[in-house]
């Protein structure tokens, strides 16, 4: 973990957030590398849910929340960890995670923390008129359902796709950007007839194993963790964690629960019409019935849920870890290795100029990045620096996947060297097939 956190602040991927002014618990910053390879994960996300598939529409919702949503969700009630201080070195922690060093006798019992942020909302701050960080994604997805319907038409089964900040005031933020304050969920909703709830579970654990493997997280790495007793939540019928070894343990990257009908019957007015199955809070505020009608039937039903929700710093924590290698070169140094999948990097080439100061070879290297970069396919950059070996090893280090060389040759016969950062392989291309190869080689 330390190697990690060590480069991802020595390259611009991760800072400490308020640094100057001695940091803030739990909240970090993303630089220049770091920003690119979250919106590059985010974007692979989106792509596999909304694009790819021909049954889930996209979805960006506001972050601050009503608190009729968050307490007809069971959040104001539920949302909270139990918590135990520590006498003898005058820490908090969660229950769970009390670490070795702290005896038994020194704890205090259990309490309740309720792990949402609120704030004010409009000029009058009297703690009457607030509104809640939402704490999750979900629930926006959820009290949008009947928009959404109405506005696309669509029937059972489909799914809503939401990446977006969700906050949570966890008692003890730790291991770098694993367990923080302010991160961002991926997550969808699939709605499903009820009945049909168990199939689409199995399928979309398959279907997310299968993603994280394209992420280069392969699922040998994985375990599936079946939620049960005290710790399945309390509108789940089944829940499945997707377990990934991360440095410091074995921990959750990302849940698939089965929330049955227990979210679009609880935001739901006249409940009693709808034949709900889940256990629900009477709801006299909601204006809506969240439910769709059968073509078939013409009767109303309140799907069911299944929810793939997946952190992104999680995974960023992940790829990260998968990605990182020291390998032991021939000439006996050393070189670290970022072996990101392309689509992830957050550079995909460097153009390498064989000299600094030489004006025609520097002119060739930006006419070259250009000329890539208005494929669209991820930043290019020249790297200027007059040293192939340092642009080499810095290159390697932040996982671009292809550096390309601007020599003499590029002026004399049209051609650049291409090296490949896990093969260290070097090739010669003409100019003119750079585009092309370039392509090719990001999108196959
Ligand atoms: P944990 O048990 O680790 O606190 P959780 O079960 O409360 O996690 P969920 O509510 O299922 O988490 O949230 C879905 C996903 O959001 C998690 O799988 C995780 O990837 C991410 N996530 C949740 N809490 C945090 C956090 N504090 N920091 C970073 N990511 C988080």
């Amino acid at each position: 973990m330390e190697e990690l956190v060590a480069l991802c602040k020595r390259r611009g991927f991760i800072f400490q957030s308020s640094e100057i002014y001695g940091g803030l618990q739990g909240l970090y910053d993303y630089g220049p590398l770091g920003v690119e390879l979250k919106n590059n994960l985010k974007q692979s996300w989106w792509a596999s849910m909304v694009y790819d598939r021909d049954d889930i529409e996209g979805l960006d919702a506001s972050i601050l929340t009503h608190p009729d949503v968050l307490k007809y969700s069971g959040h104001e009630d539920t949302f909270s960890d139990p918590m135990v201080d520590c006498k003898s070195c005058g820490e908090r922690f969660r229950e769970d995670q009390v670490p070795d060093y702290c005896k038994e006798e020194d704890l205090t019992e259990p309490r309740q923390f309720n792990l949402m942020f609120k704030t004010n909302v409009g000029p009058v701050d009297d703690g009457t008129n607030f509104a809640y960080l939402r704490p999750e994604t979900a629930q926006q997805i959820f009290i949008n359902f009947k928009n959404i319907v109405d506005s696309t038409s669509r029937t059972l089964p489909f799914g809503i796709a939401q990446i977006g900040k969700a906050f949570r005031n966890e008692i003890t933020p730790r291991n770098f950007i694993f367990r923080v304050r302010e991160f961002e969920q991926m997550e969808l909703e699939f709605f499903v007839h009820p009945g049909s709830d168990e199939d689409w579970h199995k399928k979309w654990v398959e279907n997310r194993l299968n993603w994280w493997e394209r992420q280069g997280v392969p699922k040998e790495k994985l375990e599936l963790l079946h939620v049960t007793g005290e710790d399945l939540a309390h509108y789940s019928k089944a829940t499945v964690d997707i377990m990934y070894k991360f440095p410091h343990g074995l921990e959750e990257l990302e849940g698939i629960a089965n929330r049955t009908d227990f979210d679009l019957g609880s935001h739901s007015k006249n409940q009693e019409d709808l034949g709900i199955t889940a256990k629900t809070a009477k709801n006299n505020s909601s204006n809506a019935k969240l439910a769709i009608q059968d073509l078939k039937t013409n009767k109303w039903v309140v799907p069911y849920v299944i929810e793939p929700s997946a952190g992104v710093e999680r995974g960023f924590l992940a790829i990260l870890n998968e990605s990182y290698k020291v390998e032991k070169l021939e000439n006996g140094k050393e070189r670290v290795v970022l072996s990101l999948k392309p689509h992830l990097s957050p550079i995909k080439a460097a153009i390498i100029p064989l000299k600094k100061n030489n004006v025609e070879l520097v002119d060739l290297a930006y006419k070259l990045k250009n000329k890539l970069q208005n494929l669209r396919l991820g930043r290019v950059v020249v790297e200027n620096t007059g040293n192939i070996g340092k642009s080499y090893r810095k290159h390697d280090e932040i996982g671009t996947p292809l550096c390309i060389t601007v020599d003499f040759d590029t002026i004399e016969k049209d051609k650049v060297t291409v090296r490949d950062r896990d093969t260290m392989d070097q090739k010669t291309i003409n100019v003119s097939e750079a585009s092309d190869f370039f392509r090719d080689y990001l999108i196959g």
